[in-house]
């Protein structure tokens, strides 16, 4: 594992020789207000914050930082959008045909969409224009038709007399709070299906990451979706984030994010209009191996899902128990192939690993990988930073991690992999469940019954047979456990922000209705 990111292909880039192409050697940052009710405006106290290039620890721009009386304006103008404006009450494919105008805008501005979370996320660009952000449009497309069919049901009434039926109603202002690991597909996986089901919002997007929510917001405007429907208040969690979380005048609290800041968030709901909650929150999945298995393919699942996003995956496969019969020559393979997990610049079409987001998280991994080998486990690979500049570290692995670690039981969020040895398939789904969290699990077998068995053992939300990370806008998820409240994707989410609303009328007259 090297990091690529030389002069000389700087030198390339600049000259657009490479395929950081033109985004590349256009850093222009074209917004970094507060957008609110449709207009760019400074933050009230005129406050900025920087954000920052996580590839070199640059300054890329300044940024309105928000408080309390930004988010108060913002649901003011969410609320007037919600209560009459015509967001909600346009019929479903009225929202659809826009919702399709702001996917095709989308498309057309993939590669400085993809630039942004390359510059502010430390994301790989190529990555980001074939995966991330084309998941943002596609999104956008699979709620606009599921828009128009948004109906309740018509009841049968145990009361003959009562003709009874529900209505689907968007669910008002929803208050979104985001991560800053995917700051697109997480953006996209709250605001599109609030958006189809006709709710006005308030976004918040990670203080780390606020530069493609601001585009977006941009975006929508253009392709005609009215002003108040989306509004986005950069700035703190503590600030923004609670100010959002306690408004009065919020209905819903859509959040991804860290399980302690989710349960802050739950206690300002509950402490303030009881608004509705769902939380996405952080994991320790794992990923079980079976003697059977195809280890080539263990091997390839094993490093996608710990280094992928350099580890900083929600769901990423950090725990990596392998039975006894194949361990051995797993973890020759593993080795091996992991020293060729190339990290470099998000610009660098070679590199499968950029620099972590920022700082903190930089050296929370570093202090993670110290307490690992103070615990007793047995650096197999990586473990240092790499160069002087940036936020680069080596991809990671662990063996010899037993239960009592903090490296097994905490979420690293970072490129860090443990390896752990099971005996029967009792212990290696005791093993997998021995865990405050349940977002994802991963199993490797070819042994069907055995897959059965196990996907129905583990307490998990998702559950990847023979792949990793096996996310579909048609696929619902969310966490059991202390990973979360709640869903995203599928129709599921689009439910999650609408109300049910029940209606009853007699059918004759009756001497008390
Ligand atoms: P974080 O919880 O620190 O921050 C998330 C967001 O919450 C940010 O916008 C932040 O500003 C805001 N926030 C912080 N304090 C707040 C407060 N008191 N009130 C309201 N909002 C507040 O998480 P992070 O460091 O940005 O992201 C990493 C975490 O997110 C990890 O735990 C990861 O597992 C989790 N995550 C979960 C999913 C999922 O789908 N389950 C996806 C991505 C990330």
């Amino acid at each position: 594992m090297h990091l690529q990111f030389q002069r000389e292909r700087e030198r390339e880039m600049e000259n657009g020789k490479c395929n950081g192409g033109t985004a590349a050697r256009s850093p222009v940052i074209k917004f970094t207000k507060l957008f609110i009710n449709g207009n760019f405006c400074d933050a009230v106290s005129g406050k900025t914050f920087e954000t920052v290039d996580p590839r070199n620890e640059e300054v890329i721009a300044m940024i309105a930082e928000g408080d309390k009386e930004d988010v108060d304006l913002a649901v003011k103008a969410a609320r007037f959008a919600f209560d009459h404006g015509p967001w909600p009450r346009m019929t479903g494919s009225e929202r659809a045909r826009l919702m399709h105008r702001f996917a095709d805008l989308i498309d057309q501005n993939i590669e400085e969409l993809a630039f942004l979370d390359a510059v502010d996320a430390g994301k790989l660009f190529e990555t980001g224009k074939i995966m991330d952000i084309p998941a943002v449009s596609g999104r956008l497309r699979y709620y606009a038709g599921a828009a128009d069919k948004i109906h309740g049901e018509v009841l049968k009434m145990t009361r003959p007399s009562l003709f009874g039926y529900t209505l689907k109603e968007p669910i008002g202002v929803v208050g979104i709070i985001t991560p800053w690991n995917f700051p697109s597909i997480i953006f996209a996986m709250k605001v599109v299906p609030a958006l189809a089901a006709g709710c006005t919002m308030v976004v918040k997007p990670a203080e780390q990451t606020p530069l493609s929510a601001l585009f977006y917001a941009h975006l929508a405007n253009q392709a005609g979706i009215p002003d108040g429907v989306i509004n986005v208040v950069t700035g703190f969690g503590p600030t923004v984030g609670a100010a959002i979380s306690s408004h009065m005048d919020i209905d819903k609290v859509s959040f991804t994010g860290s399980t302690e800041v989710g349960r802050k968030i739950m206690q300002a709901a509950a402490a303030s209009n009881l608004k509705d909650v769902s939380l996405e929150l952080g994991g320790k999945s794992p990923l079980l191996i079976f003697d059977d298995a195809d280890i080539d393919k263990a091997v390839d699942l094993a490093l996608l899902g710990n280094f992928y996003n350099k580890g900083e995956v929600c769901v990423a496969s950090s725990r990596v128990f392998v039975q006894e019969g194949v361990y051995n020559s797993l973890v020759k393979k593993l080795v091996e192939k992991a020293k060729d997990w190339t990290v470099g610049d998000t610009f660098d079409p070679t590199a499968r690993q950029g620099p972590q987001v920022g700082r903190r998280q930089f050296e929370k991994i570093l202090s993670y990988i110290d307490q690992g080998k103070r615990e007793g486990a047995t650096l197999l690979c990586g473990g240092n930073a790499i160069g002087d500049k940036g936020y680069y570290i080596e991809p990671t692995i662990f063996v010899d991690v037993t239960e009592d670690m903090k490296i097994y039981q905490d979420e690293i969020f970072g490129p860090v992999m443990s390896l752990m040895k099971f005996k029967t398939v009792e212990e290696g789904i005791e093993m997998a469940n021995n865990t405050r969290y349940g977002l994802a699990a991963g199993i490797v077998s070819k042994n069907i019954d055995l897959v059965n068995r196990v996907s129905r053992s583990i307490r998990a939300g998702a559950i990847w047979v023979n792949c990793y990370y096996g996310f579909d806008v048609d696929c619902p998820f969310g966490g059991y456990k202390m990973s979360g409240v709640g869903q995203d994707s599928g129709l599921e989410a689009l439910h999650s922000y609408l109300h049910v609303k029940s209606v009853v009328t007699p059918l004759h007259n009756s001497p008390w209705l």
